[in-house]
């Protein structure tokens, strides 16, 4: 990327809501990086956005809550699995503004001991006051959410609905803005960053960066995500797809082509929620080095791919590696057992 080329991205179109009190922070892993002795790794502090525990979430609920208070809504309604951490964001956030709140929370990933099922966010979801809808995994969580939203409707509520992860190409606006502060950030600090690696789930988080990268008329093509829900083949085309929605509300002329997604699935394992030897050993990895925090279910097994990646001299030394930390730091209680 050459920031100096970078022009300034302009979202004030877009109603937001500012929950996060500014940029978050790059930092230097230098223990880990000598570590594994290969490139310099950096982390993008996305976890340490102060509400309601954190993560990345935020960034996307800053415009979906704007888009949702401009509409004139006093309910908002999202959806996810047991230990979602949109879920647990979208109830904070909810607290913080003042709207009530409710989650369809499925119980897709097949846990079922105490600590899955009631530990980590889910007290969170409680302590924010959302009511909290417990459906079997097999269920339309979208569909009931359309559901309670018109039943609550019929009642004189106004209702907003967020999507999965809340990765709507509103939502992904929040990641079009992440990417102008890291080529502002690496501008600043004189850091060209080699490649920025990310978790995929929702594909909100990527689809934005690219979006974003895009809009400033930069390359695109140097994030590398790895997919931690669907196989490849699945993330690269959603993620093209909000990618491409995204960049359009910001210009209609913009598009996305296909090889600016590159998504790799070999940290997917067994499956979304089903923790993998790689990832217990990257959660570990990062404690023990450097005191920082990753999640079981999506930084965990993105940043086991990095190590993979530093390790087979894919990311060699001399390279500069930002890792974007995404949060889920309730999701180690949920999955206790596992360490
Ligand atoms: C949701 C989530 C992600 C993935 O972001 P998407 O936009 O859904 O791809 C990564 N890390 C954490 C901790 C998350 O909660």
């Amino acid at each position: 990327m050459n920031p100096a080329l970078a022009p300034a991205l302009d979202l004030s179109a877009f109603p937001r809501r500012a929950l996060l009190d500014g940029p978050t922070p790059i930092q230097h892993l230098p223990r880990l990086s000598a570590h594994l002795g290969g490139a310099d790794i950096y982390v993008k502090r996305d976890d340490v956005t102060g509400l309601g525990g954190g993560g990345n979430k935020l960034r996307k609920l800053e415009f979906l809550i704007g888009e949702a208070l401009a509409r004139g809504a006093d309910t908002i309604i999202t959806v996810g699995a047991r230990q979602s951490n949109h879920a647990r964001l979208t109830a904070a956030a909810a607290a913080r503004i003042g709207l009530e709140c409710e989650l369809v929370l499925t119980r897709t990933v097949p846990r079922f001991d105490h600590d899955y099922i009631e530990n980590g966010n889910i007290v969170l979801d409680a302590l924010f006051g959302a009511r909290v809808h417990d459906l079997p995994g097999s269920a339309n969580a979208l569909q009931f959410a359309e559901d309670r939203a018109n039943e609550l409707r019929t009642q004189g509520r106004n209702v907003y609905v967020c999507p999965l992860g809340g990765s709507s190409p509103t939502g992904c606006l929040g990641y079009v803005d992440c990417a102008a502060e890291i080529v502002a950030q690496s501008h600043a600090r004189g850091l060209p960053f080699d490649r920025i690696v990310v978790p995929n789930g929702s594909s909100g988080m990527h689809a934005g960066l690219v979006a974003g990268f895009v809009a400033m008329g930069l390359d695109p093509s140097n994030i590398d995500a790895f997919t931690v829900l669907g196989n490849a083949s699945h993330a690269h085309a959603t993620t093209l797809d909000k990618a491409n929605q995204t960049v359009q509300l910001i210009a209609a002329n913009l598009r996305v082509e296909r090889d600016a997604i590159s998504i790799d699935e070999a940290q997917l394992g067994p499956g979304y929620g089903m923790p993998t030897d790689s990832m217990r050993a990257a959660v570990r990895l990062m404690a023990s080095k450097e005191g920082l925090l990753l999640d079981p279910v999506y930084s965990g097994k993105a940043f086991a791919g990095l190590v993979e990646n530093v390790t087979t001299g894919k990311y060699p030394a001399g390279q500069k590696i930002l890792f974007v930390m995404s949060g889920g730091l309730p999701g180690l209680f949920a999955y206790r057992s596992e360490f």
